[in-house]
């Protein structure tokens, strides 16, 4: 039985940051590590995402891909300082070299480079890096995880995707930040539908009325036209109450709902 149940398994979330842009004592900014036996893949990259990591003792050597879901600095500001701590810890351990791929939307490539011709002047760290751009509905293999991707609605002047990450037929689907226009939904929700996990931006302050992401209730109603199994609410910020935030998920979505904290992990 142990044995069957661990080869259903679709690997392990750990949710590193829930929160948003700024940092509270209990929300780092978005950061999310899907695991399946040595394969280790990191979605988004934002402020605290390498001191999570330290707490749960996953050394930076060991990451094997990077998904960013769009260019907003919460979910790539320590993208570059996570490439210098990998070069350096490479010469300090003496570290076999590991290929890091790292993955975004479309022009993802041109902005990466931009940034490292800033931040590496001298052209280190010289271990190999792949780029890859992942186009609306495209997918990559990253050790026996299947990645894909979707766009979502969230910026007028850049491209933003959604990806899934799946495994003997479990899946967990995050879909970046995204707001309310559920007629742009539809390669996400064609994609997603009925995965395992849904992990949705929540960070719409339930008491505004625009925004450019989601509140917990439209949340909830993405959710339902998906029909996940598990809904996490997730990119908090501190102005909505976890009671609030289930109570109004629930309004629109029948299926179990999850509140993200740091840390938290859940077996997909
Ligand atoms: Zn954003
Ligand atoms: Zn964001």
């Amino acid at each position: 039985m142990l044995s069957e149940a661990k080869s259903a398994s679709g690997g392990k979330l750990t949710i590193l940051g829930s929160g948003v842009a700024y940092l509270t004592p209990e929300r780092s900014c978005p950061a999310y590590l899907v695991e399946e036996g040595n394969t280790k893949v990191l979605l988004d990259c934002g402020a605290g995402a390498m001191t999570q990591l330290a707490k749960i003792k996953v050394k930076v050597t060991d990451l094997d891909a990077v998904f960013i879901t769009h260019q907003h600095a919460d979910h790539l500001g320590e993208l570059l300082s996570l490439i210098l701590a990998i070069y350096v810890a490479n010469i300090y351990y003496k570290a076999e070299e590991k290929k890091l791929t790292i993955v975004g939307p479309e022009k993802f490539k041109e902005n990466y480079n931009k940034l490292f011709e800033v931040l590496f002047p001298e052209k280190n760290p010289n271990f190999q890096i792949e780029i890859l751009e992942l186009v609306n509905g495209s997918s990559v293999k990253v050790g026996h995880l299947k990645v894909e991707s979707a766009q979502v609605p969230h910026s007028q002047i850049f491209k933003a995707n959604a990806y899934k990450v799946s495994h003997n037929n479990r899946s967990i689907v995050y879909t970046g930040d995204i707001d309310n226009r559920p007629n742009e939904w539809g390669d996400l929700v064609k994609m997603a539908q009925k995965c395992n996990y849904l992990m949705v931006d929540t960070c719409r302050p339930i008491v505004w009325e625009q925004g450019y992401h989601l509140q917990p209730k439209q949340v909830g109603e993405l959710a339902s036209k998906i029909e996940a199994k598990n809904l996490i609410l997730t990119h908090l910020t501190d102005l909505n109450k976890e009671g609030e935030l289930m109570a109004e998920a629930k309004k629109s979505f029948s299926g179990n709902v999850i509140v993200a904290k740091d840390l938290m992990e859940i077996n997909i």
